[in-house]
């Protein structure tokens, strides 16, 4: 049995102060042990919400980070970095990083890679658009997305990363994918997983569903067999978290 993951993707919100607050009232919400919660926070509340979550389930995530150890790339955020200030869980190549960052499925790879070798958990996005998927070139696309950003990982290291399924249209839109549509890609992206290494790892992988994910929508989304929880951008800011992470 795959663990839920749930994740909020505080995405550029909540100033440092913020973020303590938003942690404190949030806390007695998420305590749900059946699930493991993450909130991915920007940088700059890496610490101060480390802080504010001691003692509690939730996991502070970052947003992103760079491919290399150290040096001379002004503004970026290194995987040491990451790990000293006790960070478990990264998300790598969220579409809108693609879409306003240029990052790439190369680029996603070499995050990946790099997570990895950190020992941090990549959570990883793929996703289509809504004219790719009125084109009926959905599974194709992630498939594509799926082998390029798992080039040069390791079965055993691919079984401990989590894949975030975010059709686009679906994110910040209020336009959640139809049950049918999310479960259908997540097991398109199970069975890709399944091709690349074997089925020991494709059972192993969590799969998460994102895009408008809500209080009313998560469990019939997250009781799906091939959906083992969610990336959650607006509601992941709000008490309602809570109820997403306490689906049942
Ligand atoms: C996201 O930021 O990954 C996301 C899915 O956002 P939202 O839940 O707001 O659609």
């Amino acid at each position: 049995m795959r663990k839920k993951i749930v994740a909020g993707n505080w995405k550029m919100n909540m100033t440092p102060t913020q973020a303590v607050e938003l942690v404190n009232t949030l806390k007695p919400l998420v305590a749900n042990d059946e699930v493991d919660v993450v909130f991915c926070v920007p940088a700059i509340d890496i610490i101060p919400a480390m802080e504010a979550a001691k003692g509690t389930n939730i996991n502070i995530g970052a947003e992103n980070m760079y491919f290399e150890d150290s040096g001379a790339y002004t503004g970026e955020i290194s995987p040491k970095m990451l790990v000293d200030a006790g960070v478990k869980y990264v998300v790598i190549g969220h579409s809108e990083r693609r879409e306003y960052f240029a990052e790439t499925d190369e680029t996603v790879n070499k995050k990946v890679l790099k997570a990895l070798e950190h020992g941090i958990t990549p959570i990883i996005c793929c996703g289509e658009t809504l004219t790719q998927r009125e084109q009926g070139i959905t599974i194709d696309w992630i498939r594509q997305q799926i082998k390029i950003a798992f080039l040069n990982v390791t079965a055993d290291q691919a079984k401990t990363t989590v894949i975030a399924y975010e059709p686009i249209w679906a994110i910040g839109t209020g336009k959640t994918a139809t049950t049918e549509q999310a479960e259908e890609v997540c097991a398109a992206i199970r069975i890709c997983i399944g091709e690349i290494y074997d089925q020991a790892t494709a059972e192993a992988i969590r799969i998460q569903y994102g895009g408008s994910v809500n209080a009313g929508n998560a469990a019939e989304l997250f009781a799906q067999p091939d959906i083992d929880g969610g990336l959650v951008g607006g509601a992941s800011l709000k008490p309602d978290f809570g109820k997403i992470v306490c689906y049942k």
